[in-house]
């Protein structure tokens, strides 16, 4: 098989073979850009040399000598020549671009002899030395394994002091000469050998360094978070030099053809004169943007446009470029599509669609929910950002931005914070966090870690209830005893007000200002294509009018989950609920009900309005019904305070009754317990009064000449006898009730599939004959935990080393696992759908607002989605590009 391509036998389809970089830039060979020449050694090879006991496969290096003897006449140079010496770059690249793994080597292939040539053909003897010093040091660094640091820090900057320079620009040929020697010696100390002066030999090993980077920690690392499988391998990239740093009519630079933080279509970028390569990003001078070439140098401007638009046109996207300029002439060194934000997707897809560059379906898909994620949390003001370096900038975790005071410990921004705590804005800074810490976490506006990846528990805590993160900001160390943290000689102290960006991992010193999430323009527009290429409806999980309403603006249509519970819970209902669970007598009990019916009825009401004429799924009372009453524990404490104070006689027999009224209704394992529809059976009173006050309402809102579909939802159903059960009962109240007023309601009946039990006997639910469900509603929460036999509310401490051990490939609760809950759907949906064509069939656990579950539910023929509000546009989105 071939092991070698040069540039212009690879193209841009070839990411698997060439990696992102080779295939990248082979593309651009072909499309006739000004691309140095050079050659892939392919991602196969990689594989192999890892088969091979890490060695290099027998005959590559002549492979690689034959590529060489192109690159040399299309050079009119010569590897390792003593006239026009020929020097190249060994560049790795993988599939996926994956910062941690090796660093680029230039100028590769300078010796004593090529130096000397390369002065006589230059007559510029400094930028030579300052090649050669270069290239000694970024060699030592990734073949020879002594550090970056000990060149730069040790021998340069002391020569430098020495010497009283300020600026690299300040050192001479002389100076870089001797610095090149120092360096050279410092290897023979450190390594007890000569720096190879054989050009294939340094080439022979920086490719081996290449494919051994692919497995060094960093790298490991990376490929665990961002779920990169392990067996792609990296390509090495061998590419003729071009020099930034010839000279003043030299330089290097970034560019993206769009600003990638707010999609406008304007040039966007920096560039260096007279610096080599990773001069941009270092920071060892300042670049200048992009626009003042235009000034410095019009003509190299205008071609740069003018190869920024032939890329965007064949690409058909947004680019991400490196360039090269060498005596006043212009070379492409990388592209690739270019990472941006949530607002910047979206209005970059939106604009390329009227510029004609893409379809409407492409311009769905090339959105992520990720991406629209970060448009529905509040972000920072990119105006403020303007010209503003991050203190530090760490892996992004969850979306949204943050501000707020530092505090270290949980309990602080517990006391503190929302929530219950003084309610001030606070942002937990920790190492990492662990289960002791979420109190602390919800109080707080953003969660700062120092440690952990993507998975870490911080991170899925913080997505798990929508909290902007930024974790894995390496660098940032934590005095915990002196409350402080302290970043490159920065101190933050307790107190003070830091910003953080969950969407993109920066953290900034100071209150920077924040802006609302947008709805309208290139989202909205964005969003009504969306909902022209779907099939799968969106509906939302809302208990209130206000959840309602919201989701409705965000374009919800129908409620697929209304949870009664939440209503009793406010201050008012509560103690009815609980005189009504406390009751001994059935007159009591009645007398409790008939008080709650109304209160229920006008919740019911008031949705019905809001959602006008969209349908409203509601499901009868679930939880177990000690919820609804105080702790064990916490009447426990009380009593035996009581009984020690000995001053309130008739209090302690009033807590000592209620005392035991709980631990009557204590169970061993509640979430299997005496809840849903055993509760329905065991007390039908609060059911029917449920079902009589959605009944009621959808009369009364009727009247009011509004729409109502009310469909209701049976919960916890395991057997076939239990929903015919419930049922019954309850049609008959319905039936009552419209009797009674006169008015028709066009109502459903249905149930949740969230027991396996119910997946398995799913057309015997379904069956008009026998248990009539008119829908279902997938309660993938309960079934996953059922399905697994893992509880929720506990799962967190086993999740995240299962993550981290890939024991699991994803979370189950946040996205459906296919296989096997994902299979229990499936067989549900073709079973019911066989006893009942016209079953409406919908999603509403957590998973309705995850991308990959939508689609999956795009997949089975589900009829409905239904998320939290602020998850609709993702569900509407995921559900287009689950059509495409
Ligand atoms: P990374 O993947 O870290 O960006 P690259 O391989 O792209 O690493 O290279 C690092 C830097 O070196 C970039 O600025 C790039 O433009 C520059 N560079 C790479 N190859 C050459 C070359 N042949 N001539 C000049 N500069 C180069
Ligand atoms: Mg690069
Ligand atoms: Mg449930």
């Amino acid at each position: 098989t071939k092991r070698v391509y040069l540039f212009h036998e690879g193209n841009a389809k070839m990411r698997d073979l060439l990696g992102g970089k080779g295939a990248n830039l082979a593309e651009m060979t072909n499309i006739g850009l000004p691309v140095p020449p050079g050659f892939t050694i392919t991602t196969e090879v990689c594989n192999e040399y890892y088969a091979n006991g890490q060695k290099l496969p027998a005959g590559l290096m002549d492979d690689v000598r034959a590529a060489m003897k192109f690159v040399e006449e299309k050079m009119g140079r010569t590897f390792g020549g003593s006239y026009r010496p020929l020097l190249v770059s060994v560049r790795s690249g993988a599939k996926f671009s994956m910062p941690g793994m090796m660093d680029t080597i230039l100028n590769l292939g300078l010796n004593e002899t090529t130096a000397k040539a390369l002065i006589e053909e230059t007559n510029n003897p400094r930028f030579v030395y300052d090649a050669y010093r270069r290239f000694i040091m970024m060699f030592s660094d990734v073949v020879l394994g002594l550090s970056k640091h000990d060149f730069d820090n040790k021998i340069l900057q002391a020569y430098k002091e020495q010497k009283g320079y300020k600026s690299d620009l300040e050192m001479s040929a002389e100076d870089w000469k001797l610095i090149s020697e120092k360096f050279l010696e410092y290897v023979r100390e450190k390594t007890g050998r000569d720096f190879p002066t054989d050009p294939y030999e340094q080439l022979e090993l920086a490719i081996e360094a290449v494919f051994k980077s692919w497995n060094n920690e960093r790298a490991i690392v990376y490929r665990r978070t961002e779920k990169i499988p392990d067996n792609l391998g990296t390509a090495v990239n061998v590419q003729a030099m071009v020099f930034g740093n010839a000279g003043d009519d030299s330089g290097t630079g970034v560019a993206f053809t769009r600003d990638p933080s707010t999609g406008e279509k304007v040039m966007f970028g920096e560039y260096l004169m007279n610096a080599q390569g990773e001069d941009v990003v270092a920071g060892v001078r300042t670049p200048v943007p992009i626009s003042e070439l235009q000034s410095q140098n019009p003509e190299l401007y205008r071609q740069f446009v003018e190869i920024c638009n032939i890329l965007e046109r064949h690409y058909r996207d947004m680019q991400d470029l490196e360039f090269t300029i060498e005596h006043g002439r212009l070379f492409m060194l990388q592209c690739r599509s270019g990472k941006r934000t949530g607002p910047a997707a979206v209005k970059i897809a939106v604009d390329m669609v009227h510029e004609g560059l893409i379809t409407k379906e492409e311009a769905v898909t090339r959105v992520t929910g990720s991406h629209l994620d970060q448009l529905l949390h509040p972000r920072i003001d990119p105006k403020a950002l303007e010209g503003k370096k991050p203190l530090i900038t760490g892996i992004p975790a969850s979306p949204g931005a943050a501000v707020g005071k530092v505090v270290f410990d949980a309990d602080t921004a517990a006391k503190l914070g929302v929530h219950g705590g003084a309610g001030e804005k606070v942002i937990l800074v920790r190492d990492e966090t662990n289960p002791d810490d979420v109190h602390g976490m919800l109080a707080s506006q953003g969660v700062l870690t120092a440690r952990g990846g993507k998975t870490s528990h911080a991170a899925v805590v913080a997505r798990g209830f929508g909290i902007p993160c930024v974790v894995g900001a390496e660098g940032l160390k934590i005095d915990e005893e002196a409350k402080t943290f302290t970043v490159n000689g920065t101190t933050v102290h307790e107190g003070d007000v830091i910003t953080l960006d969950g969407s993109t991992g920066a953290v900034y010193l100071g209150a920077l200002p924040l802006i609302a999430p947008e709805v309208s323009g290139a989202f909205a527009e964005l969003m009504s294509w969306a909902d022209s290429i779907r099939k799968l409806r969106v509906r939302t999980n809302a208990d209130n009018p206000r959840d309602a309403r919201q989701a409705v603006e965000l374009g919800a249509e129908g409620i697929g989950l209304c949870r009664t519970e939440h209503m009793f819970f406010e201050q008012d209902r509560l103690p009815i609920v609980q005189e009504m669970i406390l009751a001994q007598d059935e007159a009591v009990r009645q007398n409790a009900l008939d008080r709650l019916l109304p209160i229920q009825q006008k919740d019911f009401e008031e949705i019905f309005e809001v959602m006008a004429g969209k349908p409203v799924t509601i499901r009868l009372i679930d939880p177990p019904l000690h919820e609804f009453l105080p702790s064990h524990d916490e009447l426990l404490a009380q009593v035996v305070e009581l009984r020690v104070r000995g001053d309130n006689p008739q209090e302690l027999a009033e807590k000592e009754k209620l005392l035991r009224a709980v631990e009557g209704m204590r169970e061993a394992n509640p979430m299997m317990g005496l809840r849903g529809c055993r509760l329905s059976i065991v007390f039908p009173g609060i059911v029917e009064m449920q079902t009589r006050a959605i009944l009621q309402a959808a009369v009364a809102v009727k009247k009011r000449g509004i729409d109502v579909y009310p469909e209701i939802m049976i919960p916890l159903v395991g057997h076939v006898n239990e929903l015919k059960t419930v049922r019954a009962n309850l049609e008959r109240v319905a039936k009552k009730v419209i009797e009674e007023t006169g008015v028709a309601i066009d109502y459903k009946f249905g149930t949740m599939i969230e027991i396996p039990r119910a997946a398995l006997v799913a057309d015997q639910l379904a069956d008009p004959q026998n248990g009539n469900a008119e829908f279902f509603s997938f309660g993938t929460n309960d079934l996953t935990q059922m399905t697994f036999g893992f509880s929720r509310d506990d799962a967190g401490k086993f999740l995240v080393p299962y993550l981290e051990q890939k024991i699991l490939p994803t979370d189950p609760f946040e996205t459906i696992d296919q296989e096997g809950v994902g299979k229990l759907m499936r067989m549900a949906t073709e079973s019911a759908k066989r006893v009942r064509p016209d079953i409406k069939l919908g999603i509403c656990g957590e998973h309705g607002g995850d991308p990959d579950s939508v689609k999956f539910c795009h997949r089975i023929g589900l009829d409905y989605v239904s998320c939290s509000p602020f998850r609709v546009p993702i569900a509407r989105l995921a559900a287009a590009q689950a059509a495409i």
